[in-house]
């Protein structure tokens, strides 16, 4: 098949499948705007205030007052539960012509442990900056339910309250929840309902949109809940969390010093936007079914869409590539299996070692109990980090004196595109449950498609550069789940190891063709 050819379908089927692409506004926040959210801060999370505590009932009067302040009415759903009193606060700010109501939540409860000024403090004080926002400028299309519950850190009961007792419930048309694993910025697009088309295209235009469809997959992995499972299944709802400086979640330094200025603007600047494009204008004739989506950088989001025609088109594409490389001119079916077994064996000797090493730290710091503190988890990572690094050096070194011999290198990599675009198959299963895997898989194919071509072309020089920028998207897009990780280690026991381990080895055969010298020999000789 002719070279030109292969390169207008992957253009085709990129821009089939990129159906948006944002670019970075200004986030468009003031100072006044931060300093007043930050001195509600102070003032809410001082101290711990678990539900059923002085101090929270001291917090919650303070955002009622707040709100009251502005003129909004204010209703406060009472309950008695786990021998302690609960209350949320509930406001609604009227449309110009509502057909329902957007409910925006945050918790206004937080753990015994911490004061938690990041989980949920951050979420109520843009909800109180959001109303103040909202009743200053015209009034949208539809009405804004505000909510703060309460009782989230005890099993998520006001959320459950209110969809099961709040007369107000029946308005609710979409559900935007702000929470907090951390006090730095950004605000990451984390979990989407499955009806999501609709919300993932307002959240992809919010100013600096950060997040990734993976975020679902590795927040599945962890024991934690948020108030949105309450509403899932109920309306489109969508989930938003600072997710840097995760080392506050949950614990007695989670204060307002270490919550960054630059996190509580971009809450805002998220909160607001988001909230105007889903309230400004009516609601969707009919619910869309999931997209995908993840951010990059400098760029924007990248809303990948997830059908069978884009699925079974990619993988016609990673086939031709394969069939199309300099290497498998003669002996196609032989090289082709062979690059595949090359791919999964490379795969396994970055994977193997990575998760023994992990495994074996791991145990003999603390038993088969897994992790006990983050730091063993940092640890742990590194040392498979470490591991990763010196066989990409050995790797590149070794190109470098058999030139002949990368060429099989080479065709490992198309062997593992081979892998990623028949994974594409794999759509039929995931769509049976497990939904951001199948991003992965997706961004996988995609990426592996456009460099395995760039690679087939014997690409030298200033064109590796390329080579390396189509890489950044999905190395950018993995790299920071190994920094999340010791967040969830101890939830993940040993299979923390495996983890590492996984993500590592992605890494390695992501930036494996950066390191292939190739043959200088002719295009076309034969083998
Ligand atoms: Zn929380």
């Amino acid at each position: 098949m002719h070279r030109h050819a292969t390169l207008v379908f992957v253009f085709l089927v990129l821009a089939l499948a990129v159906r948006d692409v944002v670019p970075p506004g200004d986030l468009g926040v003031t100072p006044e705007s931060v300093a007043r959210m930050r001195a509600d801060l102070e003032v809410i999370a001082r101290e711990t205030r678990p539900a059923g505590s002085s101090a929270n009932v001291a917090a919650r009067e303070y955002l009622r007052d707040q709100l009251l302040g502005l003129g909004l009415a204010v209703q406060e759903q009472l309950w008695y539960e786990l021998d302690r009193e609960l209350v949320n606060i509930v406001t609604r700010i009227p449309g110009e012509n509502p057909e329902g109501a957007l409910l925006v939540l945050a918790h206004h409860d937080s753990v015994t442990r911490g004061p938690g000024a990041a989980d949920d403090g951050v979420g109520c004080v843009a909800i109180l900056e959001l109303a103040r926002e909202l009743v200053a400028g015209p009034p949208l299309a539809q009405d804004v339910l505000l909510l703060l519950t309460d009782g989230e850190e005890i099993g998520m009961l006001g959320a459950r309250t209110f969809r099961d007792a709040h007369p107000a419930m029946a308005d609710v048309r979409a559900v935007i929840n702000i929470e907090a694993m951390g006090g730095a910025g950004p605000l990451v697009c984390f979990q989407m309902s499955q009806d999501n088309a609709d919300l993932a295209r307002a959240w992809a235009r919010t100013p600096h949109a950060t997040g990734s469809s993976f975020a679902e997959v590795v927040y599945s992995l962890m024991p934690n809940n948020t108030d949105l499972t309450r509403f899932l299944g109920r309306a489109p709802g969508i989930n938003l969390a600072l997710a840097g400086g995760c080392s506050v979640y949950h614990k007695p330094w989670d204060t307002p010093e270490r919550v960054e200025d630059r996190a509580l603007a971009h809450t805002i600047a998220t909160l607001s936007s988001l909230t105007r494009s889903v309230a400004g204008g009516p609601w969707p004739d009919e619910l869309a079914p999931a997209r995908n989506w993840f951010s990059v950088p400098f760029i924007g989001v990248l809303d990948w869409s997830e059908t069978p025609t884009e699925w079974g088109l990619l993988s016609v594409l990673g086939l031709l590539v394969v069939l199309d490389a300099p290497g498998t001119r003669s002996r196609r079916a032989l090289a082709i299996l062979r690059g595949i077994l090359l791919a999964l064996g490379l795969l396994f000797v970055a994977l193997l070692p990575a998760f023994a090493l992990g495994f074996i730290f791991l145990y003999t710091r603390s038993g088969l109990t897994g992790p006990t503190s983050y730091g063993e988890v940092h640890a742990m990572v590194a040392l498979q980090g470490l591991w990763v690094a010196a066989l990409l050096v050995f790797l590149g070194r070794w190109s470098a004196r058999r030139p002949e011999r990368a060429e099989l290198v080479l065709e490992a990599s198309l062997g593992a595109l081979l892998v990623a675009s028949l994974a594409g198959l794999f759509y039929f299963v995931e769509r049976l449950g497990l939904r951001g895997s199948d991003a992965l898989l997706l961004r996988a194919a995609c990426t592996a498609s456009a460099f395995a071509f760039l690679a087939a072309q014997r690409t030298h020089g200033g064109a590796r550069w390329i080579v390396a920028l189509l890489l950044l998207a999905p190395v950018l897009t993995f790299a920071p789940f190994l920094a999340i990780l010791p967040q969830i280690g101890s939830q993940l026991e040993w299979l923390a190891a495996a983890m590492g381990a996984a993500l590592w080895a992605l890494l390695c055969l992501l930036l494996l063709p950066l390191l292939v010298r190739h043959a200088d020999r002719p295009v076309t000789s034969p083998r």
